[in-house]
């Protein structure tokens, strides 16, 4: 606390993301990376990129980008936001969309950065609990509310909420925006992009930092109506006219366009997370039915803290949270076979 701050900085409550260690022999299954590198089409990309006209600055609007994600979703680029990650873009919408003066509503277990959204922007939020088997029941959300927004899949939980469920949302809130967070779509579930047209007040939210490995890069996405698309524009250059940079611009466009390492790399994963899922069932373990490029897990006999701490001193890192609900469980990010089998080991001996 200093005199020199704006005194709403004293409230705030910051998102603390998961550890990025400086030592780099650990196996790193706590954040969520993707297991395998970016497209070496992107990376050639933004090699090409890589010269004096790093002295200009870039398109603003990121037409090249914006084009490459409205051929790859079949929509216009009318429909097509871009930030600095999807962090960057969650927070101009809730400062668009979610001040009405009525409750925020999100799952109470789910994206831990959404009540810090809240906390920056003066929002009321409603934490909707999870059922018993920690998924999302879309009844409850039927209810008056100043906007809706989970992730789907969520997480940390990796349960997916079906498309129709998703549209039942949509048409029991038609005057709230309808968030969808698909950070982890692509390994598994299925996009609501395609109720775009039909729904002007939903907002798909997506990101290239898991499913296209470019977690270093920050891209992000939203993809909506063209009213809530300006909406964004208008918050965003009030903000920050360029938060894309030339390298993120190509990379991301290349990345768009490369479906082929794309649908190698997601397949790997899925494939992975099936193994170890059977896996840990094996060694004990309760694993939930994930969609995503995690999975959430506890064991009925084994602290789960007491697990993370024991697989740190062997070099593996995962990830737990103290929300009370969910302090027995771990959030393992899938890894290479090699990563998972590093896992597998470290657990030996439970
Ligand atoms: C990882 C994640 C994001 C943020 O992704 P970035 O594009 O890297 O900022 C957003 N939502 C959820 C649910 C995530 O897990």
């Amino acid at each position: 606390m200093s005199k020199f701050w704006s005194p709403f900085v004293n409230s705030l409550v910051p998102y603390v993301p998961g550890e990025q260690p400086k030592l780099t022999k650990l196996v790193k299954l706590n954040t969520n990376e993707n297991p395998y590198g970016p497209s070496p089409k992107a990376l050639a990309a933004m090699r090409a990129e890589l010269t004096d006209d790093l002295r200009l600055y870039p398109d603003p609007n990121s037409d090249l980008l914006k084009q490459a994600v409205a051929t790859y979703y079949g929509v216009q680029t009318s429909h097509v936001f871009l930030g600095n990650g999807s962090d960057e873009v969650l927070a101009h919408v809730f400062n668009a969309f979610f001040q009405h003066g009525k409750p925020l509503l999100f799952p109470d277990i789910s994206y831990s950065f959404y009540p810090v959204y809240c906390g920056l922007y003066g929002i009321e939020f409603d934490a909707v609990a999870l059922d018993e088997q920690f998924q999302i029941r879309v009844s409850d959300y039927a209810r008056p509310n100043g906007g809706i927004i989970f992730p789907n899949p969520n997480a940390p939980t990796g349960c997916v909420v079906a498309l129709d469920a998703v549209e039942q949302m949509l048409k029991a809130s038609p005057d709230s925006v309808v968030v969808v967070d698909e950070a982890y779509i692509d390994f598994g579930g299925e996009t609501a992009i395609s109720l775009v047209e039909r729904y002007p007040n939903l907002l798909v939210t997506q990101t290239l930092s898991k499913s296209r490995s470019l977690a270093g890069l920050r891209v992000g996405l939203a993809i909506g109506h063209p009213d809530l698309i300006e909406a964004l524009e208008r918050v965003k250059n009030s903000f920050n006219s360029y938060p894309l940079d030339r390298l993120a611009i190509v990379g991301a466009a290349a990345a768009f366009e490369d479906r082929e390492h794309f649908d190698f790399t997601r397949n790997a994963v899925i494939a992975s997370r099936e193994a170890l899922t059977a896996e840990l069932q094996t060694l004990g373990f309760e694993v939930l039915p994930s969609a995503a490029n995690f999975i959430f897990a506890r064991h009925p006999q084994h602290d789960a803290a007491g697990i993370a701490a024991k697989l740190r001193e062997q070099g593996v890192i995962v990830r737990h949270f103290k929300q009370e609900r969910i302090a027995q469980f771990l959030r393992i990010s899938i890894g290479t076979p090699e990563q998972n089998q590093a896992l597998l080991d470290g657990l030996a001996g439970l």
